[in-house]
């Protein structure tokens, strides 16, 4: 059986007459940059992540470094950020030669973990980027705690989360200083190319963002700031205003297809329930778990990674991609590992980081997904660990 990890284009047949339409409309109008079709997608943004403003801009990684440039990170001011994570987080801190500080995750969330962020705040930290990985909220109350305490800015980086709720109920990317989401095509909402979206309470920062987005510039050749091109094309805007309405629907599906992996996993015998973090015989795959505070609530995740830890995770890749089942490592190689950041002498301290580096898997977790995919999936895998 084939099972790809993602597979875009049966989402695309169920929308193709709205997606189409709406395309076409852009082409007649030839209003292709901002202009009304995005401000409509923005209002759009604004009621489903509840914020006073949105701004569509040209992808995720563009949403992160013009919320570094409104709140001001200048050279040399440090930003923490999880070693582990999509290269972007902290390469647009570099590239506004500010350092990026490297913290070790929470085993269990895959999150930056709150209890080794004190120990790395200097007198030159600025902010704080938590990542929201695999669609978990990070966890906000403590790491806005230590950011009111330090006076520091957070931004959030909801790439991988938009539509998931922290454990109070409270959306992604509406809790720290700036949200950044993007709209790449694998994420739970893709455009048709690159796309993203910064989000705020702050009307001043959602001014000066506006601003930035445009070279700085307001009126027109009277320029404020340094900005840069960071505008988002209205063909983007009307495909995400399409499909914004079924992302829940998307987000539900892809929670049920983690539901079914786990209850399968545990009937193989392969684990004993999600959350574990130490393998042991009665736990061959370690599965991924929502967290929840002491009165039991749940972050609501919204699985754009379903990731599972095994020991010698390259066998088990190679043979499950052999029986044509598609899947990923994210990440294969840290921050304080890769080759661009080693003059930053960040050490190897990341037990945590290294252990997911070294274990993790992705699995194909897509909303189409069948049962039948699903239980192929675990019987293929426990085919391979079983023998280990
Ligand atoms: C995808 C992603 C980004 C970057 O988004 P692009 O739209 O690809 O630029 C940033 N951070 C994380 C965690 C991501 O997953």
């Amino acid at each position: 059986m084939n099972v790809p990890l993602l597979d875009l284009k049966l989402q695309y047949k169920s929308l193709k007459h709205d997606l189409d339409a709406a395309v076409q409309s852009v082409v007649e109008s030839q209003y292709f940059i901002l202009g009304p079709e995005v401000e409509k997608m923005e209002r759009a943004m604004n009621a489903y992540i509840g914020c006073k403003h949105s701004l569509g801009v040209s992808s995720g990684t563009d949403a992160l470094l013009l919320a570094l440039m409104a709140i001001g990170i200048e050279p040399g001011d440090e930003v923490i950020v999880p070693t582990y994570s999509f290269f972007a987080t902290a390469g647009v801190v570099s590239r506004l030669n500010a350092i990026p500080v490297f913290v070790d995750i929470d085993m269990l969330s895959y999150n930056i973990d709150p209890k080794k962020i004190l120990p790395k705040i200097t007198s030159k930290t600025k902010a704080i980027i938590p990542v929201h990985l695999y669609g978990q909220s990070a966890p906000m109350d403590e790491i806005m705690k230590i950011a009111q305490e330090h006076n520091l800015y957070v931004i959030e980086d909801g790439a991988q989360a938009i539509g998931a709720d922290y454990k109070d109920g409270r959306r992604t990317g509406t809790i720290g200083n700036i949200g950044c989401f993007s709209f790449f095509p694998s994420k739970n909402l893709g455009c048709f190319g690159d796309g993203g979206l910064v989000t705020t309470n702050d009307p001043v920062l959602a001014e000066k963002m506006k601003y930035l987005r445009v070279h700085g510039m307001n009126p027109k050749y009277y320029h404020k700031y340094i900005g840069g091109n960071f505008r988002i094309d209205a063909l983007q805007a009307a495909v995400l205003s399409v499909k914004l309405p079924h992302l829940d629907g998307w987000s539900a599906k892809r929670r049920e297809n983690a539901k079914l992996y786990t209850d399968l996993f545990i009937k193989s015998g392969l684990s004993e329930k999600p959350g574990m973090t130490v393998f042991n015989d009665k736990n061959k795959v370690l599965l991924p778990k929502a967290i929840y505070d002491e009165s039991g609530v749940h972050n609501y995740h919204i699985y754009n990674q379903f990731i599972i830890r095994v020991q010698h995770r390259d066998v088990v890749r190679k043979y499950i991609t052999e029986q044509g089942i598609g899947n990923d490592v994210y990440y294969p190689v840290s921050f304080h590992e890769q080759e661009c950041f080693r003059s930053l002498n960040q050490g190897n301290d990341y037990p945590s980081a290294n252990a997911a580096a070294r274990e993790s898997l992705a699995l194909p977790i897509f909303p189409e997904l069948t049962k039948e995919q699903i239980e192929y999936v675990v019987s293929t895998i426990n085919a391979v660990v079983q023998k280990q």
